[in-house]
Parts: C-alpha cells; structure tokens; sequence
C-alpha cells in the first residue's frame, strides 16, 4: 500500500493552527490522499467515529484537550487507525508518553514534507499488514467453526447405526448449525426419492414430500449434475418439487447431492423462511456434511448386509450342530421304543401281564424323553432367535414351587428331597410354566449328577436384597470351578469316564439360563470337586 497509488486513503489532520492545516492538507491531497482537518479534539473525535481514517495526524497542543489525551481515546474508536503525533516544541517525555499510547510515529514541527509522507507510507504499509492478519484470523476462525461443525456432525453420525437415529442427529446439527428453518434428507429407492429424515417441516408438508419422482425436478437435475443447487428466491423457482415449499412459506433452500463411491444414493436439503446468503464457502461446508452423512449411510447398510450374512451363517452351524448332537438323543429313546413295540408286538411270543407293563412302560418313559428334547430344541432356536417371550405375573417364590411341587417330589422319589422357602411375602415378575421347566430341570440333574440314591437334595428360596434368590443344592461329585461358565453353553457336558453316556443334549442349562435372563434374573453355579454343586438363580424383587 502507498501513498501515491491508494486514492482511497483517508488522512485526517487535528491542528488548531488553521495555517499549518491549509498547508499540510494541500501537500497530502497532491499526493491523492483524501485529507480531512479538524481545528480540535472534540471535533476530531466526532469524525473518527463517524468515519474509518486510514492516518490521524495528531498535534500535541490543542484547545480542548492535548493531544496524548485524545490519542487514547481515538484508538479506543478506532484501534487500526495509524496516529501521527506531531509538536511545535519537541519534548522527549511528550514522545515517550505518546509512542507509550499506542502512536506510530512522533515528529516534529516544522515538518519536511517528504519526511512526513514517508512516515504516512510506512504507516499505511503496516496498517495493510495489520488488515490482512485480521483477515487472516478471521478466515482461520471460519474454518475452525466449520471443521468444529463437521467433527459434530461426524461424531453424531458414529453414536450409532440405526439409520433413523443417524440421519435425526445429523439434520439437528445441520439445521442448528446452519441457521436455517428446516432440513430433510431423501434417500434414492428404485428411482424414487424417500423421505428418511427431516427436522422443522410442518406435518402437512412432510406428507407430500414423503416420496417424490427421483428423475424429475430440481432434485433429479441435482442427482444428475452431481452439485448443489442455491435458490435464494423460491417463488420465481418453476420447478414442481419445489411447489410444496414455496407454498408453505419457504424463500431459501439449497440442496446437496449424496454420494458414495460414486453412486447417488440420495438428496439432503436445508430451507428457510426469510432470504438466507448462503456463501459458496457455506455451500462447500454443507456438501463436505452431505459426505459425512452419505458415509455413515453406507456404514449402516454394510453393516445390516453384513449382520444378516453373520446371523444366516450362525443360524447354519446351529442348525449343523443340532443335527450333530440331537440326532444320536433322539434316536436312542427311539431305537428303545421301536425295540419294546416291536417285540410287544411279535405275534410269535406271549408276555405275561408284568413284563408286558415293563416294555409299556418303558415306551412311556422314552416317549417322554423324545418328548423332552424336542421341546428342549425348539425352545433352543427359539432362544437363538431372541424370540423367547415370557408371560409374567406377580408371584411369591412359595406359589412358584407350589405350582410343580408335585412333579419336583416324583423326581426326587427315593432321594432326600427338601424344600425351605424363605422369600417372604415378596413378589417377583413370573412365568410359572418357564421357572418350572428352570427348577425342574436343576432338580433333574441334582437328581442325574447328584450322590445317587439316599443322598439330600435341597431346594431352596430367599430373599437376598432385592432379588429372590432360588437355589438347588446336591451332594454329587460337584463341578471344578473352570467348568463353571461352561456347563451353561449349549450342548456342552462335562466329559466323566465312570458316568459313561449322558442321557441329555448338554442344552438344560442353557435353556435354564435363556429363561432366567427373560426374567431379567443371573444365574450361577457353586461347587467345589467332590463337595456336590449348589445351582442358584435370583429374580429382582417387585418393587410394589
Ligand atoms: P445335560 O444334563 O443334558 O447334559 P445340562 O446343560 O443340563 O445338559 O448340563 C450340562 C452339564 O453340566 C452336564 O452334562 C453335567 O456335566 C454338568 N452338570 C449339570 N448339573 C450338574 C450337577 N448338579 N452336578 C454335576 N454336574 C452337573
């Protein structure tokens, strides 16, 4: 910036020497200054807050105040301003005392006229400096709202992968952040655009925006061209989408195009009420957002695609693994039962009535195993499918044992069965058919696992803060505690040479696990190897 090329510069001269005005002004004003005067402080305060001058050339002495008195004040008004003091009797305080004011520059009278252009060409070479760091630090501080708008919007859009829940927090930023009225986002489905997410439309507009022709309009032409589009003013807009908008009130609305990998896959657009200056930095800002939200768009359906595949793939080394350890369970009671029918049935041979009612019975009994491990599978895929519902009631844990205390004593027929109920008076939320099938099966294998016939075997309940705890205890050879988290997963049994085959798929405690955490209850195991195992599973209380 100088003196001769910047017509522009605005030079203002406070001298109350009218003489020394005429002059100093006729001077600047050659050199294509535009040069001011004012004959005192007040004067020249009243300007400078009417008007920006580039240089203030200052004199010590005036009639109202002095001049290292105004200078403060003046750069208080005016901080960029670059002031030149001036004095007829040079004085170094004086000097000190204004360079210390924040002054440029302190000459004295009776001044050379070149020597004060040259100070007035520096002045004006470090007030372009001083612009352009201010504009250097606003450029920055825009950048950083931008990039801090961006990061919001990236961190909102990670919170999840539920696509509703994405595209919500997303529009919330962007509407909030932009400062507009409203926001939608479409996405493309057979060459229909789909409402996915808006926030601020009113119902009535929501509805007719819902789904609309993705090749027509201003939003096919925006998926086609690839690039934004800006319309500052909607009601000279002829395009029919953008009907429904003008017809609700809308002025602005600026559209970006979402991309991934090249392929369109749907639209986002802001609207306002009122005319909204829409910079191309902010158009930028916002398709940089349109990314963002595409990405994570994206993210969610590979995610789904890839949680399918994982669930189908699961669901096969289920089905695989059923078919590998039910199928010997199920043909062993069947292989009895066709065994006992077949002979029974052998016209050539004559049973007398008891061994008749043995091989009866032992169908009967085999049925009921067969019986058990289909019901056993179908609540295990059930269970896979996280389709397993409860039907609860509120019940005392002395209604829960009534209900199968009978079936509990036939299990336990020769064993020392007892029960001790202690829960009091509290309820938890029950389904007694399924915390049957729970304390059925830990008393069966109490029975199966335990220390055989004679030995005790306790079922037990009691309060434990705010849990019902139920527990079933035996006195079999017990569990070593790294099998504990075990024996709870699906077909898992602990290998025991001297019992030989186990009767059981290894699913009971699966199951009974599956159940109790439909109950919203844990379930667990205590034992020790050669001590018996103690089998408990607590239930929150009702609060009531
Ligand atoms: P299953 O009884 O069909 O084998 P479970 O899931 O009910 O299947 O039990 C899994 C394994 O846990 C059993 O095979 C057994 O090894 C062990 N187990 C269960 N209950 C007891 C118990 N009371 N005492 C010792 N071991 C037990």
């Amino acid at each position: 910036m100088s003196v001769t090329a910047e017509k522009q510069n605005r030079v203002l001269i406070v001298d109350d020497d009218d003489a020394f005005l005429q002059v100093a002004g006729a001077i600047l004003r050659r050199r294509q200054l535009e040069v001011t005067t004012a004959a005192s402080a007040g004067e020249a305060l009243s300007l400078v807050e009417a008007g920006f001058y580039h240089i203030v050339i200052l004199d010590i002495s005036l009639p109202d105040m002095t001049g290292t008195e105004l200078l403060p004040r003046l750069l208080e008004a005016r901080p960029d301003t670059m002031a030149i003091m001036l004095t007829g009797h040079s004085s170094a305080e004086n000097a000190i005392q204004s360079l210390n004011g924040g002054a440029f520059a302190f000459l004295e009278k009776p001044l050379d006229p070149e020597y004060l252009l040259s100070v007035i060409n520096q002045g004006l070479e470090k007030q372009g400096l001083l612009f352009e760091n201010h504009n250097l630090v606003a450029e920055l501080e825009q950048r950083n709202r931008e990039t801090g708008i961006l990061l919001r919007v990236s961190q909102a859009v990670l919170q999840s992968l539920e696509l509703p829940q994405i595209l919500a927090a997303a529009l919330e930023h962007v509407v909030h952040s932009l400062d507009v009225d409203a926001g939608h986002i479409h996405l493309l489905k057979n060459d229909r655009l789909v409402l996915h997410g808006q926030r601020g439309f009113a119902a009535g507009l929501v509805s007719t925006i819902a789904e609309m022709d993705g090749g027509g309009g201003i939003l096919g032409t925006l998926l086609r061209l690839g690039r934004p589009v800006v319309i500052k003013n909607l009601s000279a807009a002829s395009e029919p989408d953008l009907a429904p908008l003008v017809k609700h009130g809308y002025k602005f609305y600026c559209g970006v195009p979402l991309v991934v990998t090249g392929e369109n896959i749907g639209v986002m657009g802001v609207a306002a009420s009122r005319g909204v200056d829409f910079t191309h930095k902010q158009v930028e800002l916002f398709s940089a957002i349109g990314r963002e939200i595409s990405i994570a768009v994206q993210n969610t359906r590979l995610y789904e695609e890839a949680s399918s595949a994982r669930a189908l793939k699961e669901l096969e080394a289920l089905r695989g693994e059923l078919l590998a350890n039910v199928s010997h369970e199920l043909r062993t009671p069947l292989a009895a039962i066709k065994g006992c029918a077949s002979t029974v049935c052998d016209p050539e041979v004559n049973f007398d009535e008891s061994t008749l009612r043995d091989f009866l019975e032992t169908i009967d009994k085999e049925a009921d195993r067969l019986n058990q491990l289909i019901e056993e599978m179908l609540i295990m895929s059930r269970l896979e499918a996280g389709a397993l519902e409860v039907d609860t009631r509120p019940l005392a844990a002395a209604e829960i044992i009534a209900a199968i205390r009978d079936r509990l004593d036939n299990l336990t027929a020769g064993y020392n069965f007892s029960v001790n109920v202690n829960g009091g008076r509290r309820r938890v939320a029950a389904d007694t058919a399924r915390l049957g099938q729970v304390l059925t099966n830990l008393v069966e294998n109490a029975v199966k696992y335990g220390g055989g016939k004679g030995s005790s075997i306790t079922l037990e309940a009691r309060g434990d803060g705010d849990a019902i705890v139920f527990s079933v205890s035996d006195e079999g050879s017990g569990i070593p505690a790294e099998l504990h988290d075990k024996i709870f997963e699906r077909f898992y049994q602990v290998a025991d040479p001297q019992l030989g085959h186990r009767p059981g798929a290894g699913l009971g405690l699966c199951i009974c696990r599956g159940i109790v955490s439909a109950h919203r209850g844990r379930i667990w195991v205590e034992s020790e190897a050669g001590r018996g195992s103690k089998f408990s599973f607590s239930l929150p209380v009702i609060k009531e």
